[in-house]
């Protein structure tokens, strides 16, 4: 079995594909209140076509296929989206990553289609500090959604927490808690700067090692196994739970030596970073008449171009493209 390699021998096994760009939250980290113009429905990868890139990333050794956004659950036709990478006979894992405002509706409907597992953002469990982080967004229908999730069979449930300075520092100790007493895993992550938030990332930015001397004052914290995976979190076991507490340090901890990922962006075009400018159209390719085999040539020819880093700092991004995080899908 080909096993897709970069240049510097990183082996890239997991792909993310953003299924549409467009999102019904606003978080202030993630994406500007206005200015920001999605890509139309028609324009979005078919499921087919994400199908078609599934089945030649899976023939160069694809085994998780996470399905981000904008916001997946927007899209009408999500179902039929999962079952078509689930239809892929090497693909094992299909993770979703949501804001979890429609989970109480779709829970049932993504599951049967072969959603394995869920990652939720949840940066503040006060109502109105929710509403402000997302700009409208209602924290009682995230946590009703994230029940109906793990009654579907939707598990592991990890919650993402961006931390951020004055917003929601004070409240690590409560969104940990919520996550362990539940089952579910919790990553508190850093804040990165892109272009639609470089004017105040530096003002809401909250370093992860303060995050967890805070943590470590209430929870006994060790180094899990496997703590440092092929992912980017650091992972920690936590004394009497079952859930984990991880950290994603994108700027104290620079972890690009470990990255196993490359992403496709909603309109179909591979990212082999997610601060590295270069793309490569491939619903393009598709929609000119190419096929599978020409997808795979084109896939392990862009693979030796991934970059080796990103170059992020407080306040400065290093991406000329990257407006919002939407746009991507984290
Ligand atoms: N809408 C879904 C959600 O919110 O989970 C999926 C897409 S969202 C872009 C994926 C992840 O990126 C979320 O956990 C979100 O918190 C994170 N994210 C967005 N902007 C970020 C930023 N500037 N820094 C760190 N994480 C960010
Ligand atoms: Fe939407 Fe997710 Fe971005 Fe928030 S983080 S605006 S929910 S895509």
């Amino acid at each position: 079995m080909e096993q897709l390699q970069d240049s510097l021998g990183r082996r890239i096994q997991y792909l993310r594909i953003s299924v549409v760009d467009a999102c019904n939250l606003r978080c202030v980290y993630c994406m500007p209140s206005n200015r920001l113009v999605f890509t139309k429905f028609s324009k979005l990868m078919s499921p087919s076509e994400i199908g078609t890139i599934t089945e030649a990333a899976a023939e160069v050794g694809t085994r998780t296929v996470r399905i981000t956004g904008g916001e997946p659950l927007t899209r009408p036709d999500i179902e039929d989206v999962i079952a078509r990478v689930s239809a892929v006979p090497q693909v094992e894992d299909i993770p979703i990553s949501t804001n979890g405002i429609y989970l109480m509706e779709k829970a049932d409907a993504i599951a049967s289609a072969g959603i394995t597992r869920a990652n939720v953002s949840i940066d503040s469990l006060k109502p109105e500090v929710f509403r402000e982080v997302t700009r409208g967004g209602d924290i009682s229908r995230v946590i009703a959604g994230i029940d109906a999730a793990a009654s579907a069979g939707i598990w592991p449930i990890k919650i993402n927490t961006v931390l951020m300075k004055g917003v929601n520092s004070d409240e690590l100790v409560q969104l940990a808690r919520y996550s362990l007493e539940r089952g579910y895993s919790i990553r508190f992550i850093e804040m990165m700067p892109l272009k639609s938030n470089v004017d105040f990332q530096p003002q809401l930015f909250f370093p992860a090692m303060r995050a967890r001397s805070i943590l470590e004052k209430e929870f006994r914290l060790t180094p899990g196994e496997g703590g440092i995976g092929s992912g980017p979190a650091v992972n920690y076991d936590v004394d009497g739970y079952e859930g984990r507490i991880g950290f994603i340090t994108p700027l104290s901890g620079n972890f690009c030596s470990r990255c196993n990922r490359v992403r496709i962006t909603s309109d179909g075009r591979l990212r082999m970073c997610l601060f590295g400018d270069d793309m490569v159209d491939l619903v393009g390719m598709l929609r000119n008449g190419g096929g599978r085999a020409e997808l795979i040539e084109k896939l392990r020819e862009s693979i030796l171009f991934k970059p080796e880093r990103h170059y992020l700092e407080v306040g400065k991004t290093s991406s000329e493209t990257l407006y919002a995080m939407s746009q991507i899908g984290g």
